[in-house]
């Protein structure tokens, strides 16, 4: 019998890999060939939190990290933990208010000009950090029936100029679906631009299909992907190869990073983050500060830490290599910037 390995990732399609993600805490810790002790003392808070918001990370991802260190950068990524668990103040369970302007299923209009479109609920990983931890997903997974909605009050306001598929993740959804959005909304007249935000490119690099590429090329829409990594490490020669394949193809490429403690708060980190994207044909675009989601507050950067470390990557970076740092607060018609 043969039995499917790392080694054979490549060879399978994106979902079959989104299919063998690993899910189960302790398996990972044991795939990740940690010493017995270092099982044992992770693995209590690791199950225990992930009854909150679940384990999930797919091969591709996890061959990036180094096995045996439990202070990774992409491990912490994705390792539920204890810290997880402590309530503290200030950290909610709806931090940016977006249940408000969730007026249409599927639809979050907050800032001017651009609405955003919760095209898939899922995502390809589970990062510990995220707001969407608690995000009321049930209540957003609109059929084609509830895209019509969505596209009816896309049609009846002008003002909107750009389209931004978000989620979750939109490259969960297929390529069949995405196609069919992309099409429905290039046929309204006032709507220039659409803009993908996504992990997957980071997360499995093989997402970045022939039929990918065709339905983000092939409408009349100018069309950017702003793709979401959080440390240098992720950019790997897979990464590379799925970039390299959509700056060929003329799309425009943007990072977003989330500022993390413990994980890509240094100086040497962004800078080389920011490098290794510019090697790829992406411009940094922002650095966030952290939405204050209850079971991530671990992971805060102080903001004046965030701005000396903004304010040394600009005196060693040109202009165009530092993203801008922001925070989303809610009720403000755009995110915020810090310097
Ligand atoms: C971030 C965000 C946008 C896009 O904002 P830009 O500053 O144009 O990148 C749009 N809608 C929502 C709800 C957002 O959170
Ligand atoms: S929305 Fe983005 S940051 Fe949040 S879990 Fe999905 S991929 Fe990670």
């Amino acid at each position: 019998m043969i039995t499917r390995s790392i080694a054979s990732v490549d060879s399978l399609t994106w979902q079959e890999q989104l299919a063998e993600s690993i899910r189960d805490p302790k398996k990972l810790l044991e795939w990740l060939e940690f010493d017995q002790k270092i099982i044992d003392s992770l693995l209590g808070g690791a199950t225990e939190a992930s009854n909150d918001f679940s384990l999930r990370a797919p091969k591709a991802y996890l061959k990036r990290i180094t096995k045996g260190d439990p202070n990774d950068p992409l491990l912490k990524q994705i390792l539920p933990s204890k810290e997880e668990m402590y309530a503290i103040p200030g950290y909610t369970t709806d931090p940016l208010e977006e249940t408000e302007a969730n007026l249409v299923p599927g639809l979050i209009h907050k800032y001017p000009g651009r609405v955003l479109l919760v095209v898939s609920t899922n995502c390809a990983i589970n990062c510990r950090y995220c707001f969407r931890r608690s995000f009321p997903y049930q209540e957003n997974k609109p059929g084609r029936g509830e895209w019509e909605q969505a596209l009816a009050y896309i049609r009846n306001n002008t003002s909107i100029t750009e389209v931004i598929f978000s989620g979750g993740d939109p490259l969960a959804a297929s390529d069949k679906q995405l196609r069919w959005l992309t099409n429905e909304i290039s046929k309204i007249p006032h709507i220039q631009r659409l803009r993908v935000h996504t992990r997957l490119p980071i997360v499995i690099p093989d997402r970045i299909t022939d039929d990918c590429i065709e339905w983000l090329t092939s409408s009349r829409l100018l069309t950017s992907l702003v793709i979401h990594s959080n440390h240098p490490k992720e950019l790997d020669v897979s990464v590379a190869a799925a970039l390299n394949r959509l700056s060929q193809a003329g799309v425009i490429l943007l990072n977003q990073t989330v500022l993390l403690a413990g994980i890509n708060d240094s100086i040497e980190v962004l800078q080389e983050l920011s490098e290794r994207l510019f090697q790829m044909k992406v411009l940094p675009y922002y650095l966030h500060q952290l939405d204050k989601v209850k079971g991530a507050a671990h992971f805060e950067v102080n903001d004046a830490t965030a701005k000396a470390l903004i304010l040394k990557l600009t005196s060693r970076l040109p202009g165009y290599l530092v993203p801008k740092l922001v925070r989303e607060i809610p009720g403000m018609p755009s995110k915020a910037p810090l310097l």
